[in-house]
């Protein structure tokens, strides 16, 4: 019996599509690459480039432009095609162009005999995660978008600073929209296990002093400072957060991530994708955990879901 190579797919080889193909390649993660755009070009260039390093790296992985024809046999698509925001813009301006983006890829995916998880990365996420979700027909667990795991990778690297300790050693979570509404729910903030409303409560003259709302802020506009000093794009910690949820699929890790999942009474909440933390493993979203938040927080919640409902509706959803 032949083992089936792991098999990613990348549909938009621009910035964040070609780190998430250099990342996948890097840490081995899957032994193809299969990388699709509009520019074929590009994602020709793209597929040799990677191709010429595998040389160096540990592990072979064979990098291939071609079509929508061969995604049937991939485990994941990943879907970073799409117009990035123009200085200025917003993600939510670029909601109906990524969405008629979308409608002309998962088209031809799904006829290809896809069944596999879509990973989406797009702007608005959680939108066209939701988006993807309807125009597919897959079921919840196989859709989600990238969310706010790089908001709350954001976070943790925050509360490091300030504390001095390595980022992965802070749990914590930016949920909700993949934009200006996203909420960090703060009692769920723990470093090394201990609340950081418990360790602010101790050090009165130092992080008792840091100011939360204002940290909330930074994390929801982080990617701006990055993508304005850049010069139009952010893409090492989003590819990397793209990556993490992909390996946790196909290693099934049970990893838990907050990613843009379908809620479907999970806090509440219907017709919606939102940025909850979920459990990641072979079957995709296998649980979403359902944290206790304050009556504040979960009332800042529901009004970022409240606004991503009123986008996704304009879709015709
Ligand atoms: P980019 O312009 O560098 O790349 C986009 C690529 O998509 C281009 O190569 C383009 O040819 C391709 N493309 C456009 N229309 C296509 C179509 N119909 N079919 C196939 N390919 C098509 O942009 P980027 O910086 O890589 O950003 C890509 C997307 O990712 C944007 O929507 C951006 O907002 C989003 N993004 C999301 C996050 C996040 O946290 N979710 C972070 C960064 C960027």
């Amino acid at each position: 019996m032949a083992i089936k190579p792991r098999k990613v797919a990348i549909v938009g080889t621009g910035l964040v599509g070609s780190s998430c193909a250099f990342s996948l390649v890097n840490q081995g993660v899957c032994e193809e690459v299969l990388m699709i755009d509009l520019n074929e070009e590009k994602a020709l260039g793209e597929a040799m480039d990677l191709t010429h390093a595998v040389e160096y790296l540990p592990k072979r992985t064979k990098i291939y432009q071609g079509g929508y024809d061969q995604c049937g046999d991939a485990d994941v698509v990943i879907i970073t095609a799409g117009a990035p925001p123009k200085i200025g813009q917003s993600r939510i301006d670029t909601l109906d162009i990524s969405a008629k983006i979308c409608n002309s890829i998962v088209e031809p995916i799904m006829k290809s005999g896809f069944d596999g998880f879509f990973i989406i990365v797009s702007n608005p996420v959680d939108i066209i995660t939701y988006h993807v979700w309807k125009i597919s027909g897959l079921p919840r667990n196989k859709v989600m978008g990238t969310g706010t795991s790089v908001d709350s990778a954001r976070l943790k690297t925050m509360i490091s600073e300030y504390l001095d300790v390595d980022p992965r050693s802070v749990q914590g979570y930016a949920m909700g929209e993949h934009g200006d509404a996203q909420m960090i729910p703060w009692s769920h903030v723990y470093v090394g296990g201990k609340p950081f409303l418990k360790i602010m409560e101790e050090n009165p003259d130092t992080y008792g002093k840091l100011n939360l709302d204002e940290i909330e802020y930074r994390v929801s506009q982080e990617g701006w400072a990055v993508f304005n000093r850049k010069g139009g794009s952010t893409y090492y910690g989003i590819s990397s957060a793209a990556v993490g949820i992909i390996k946790s699929i196909l290693f099934d890790e049970h990893s838990i991530i907050p990613v843009s999942a379908i809620l479907d009474g999970e806090y509440g909440e219907y017709n919606v994708a939102s940025g909850v933390p979920a459990i990641i493993n072979a079957e995709g979203v296998k649980d979403i955990l359902e944290i206790n938040m304050t009556e504040q927080e979960k009332s800042k919640f529901k009004k970022a879901n409240e606004s991503l409902r009123g986008y996704i509706a304009r879709l015709g959803h």
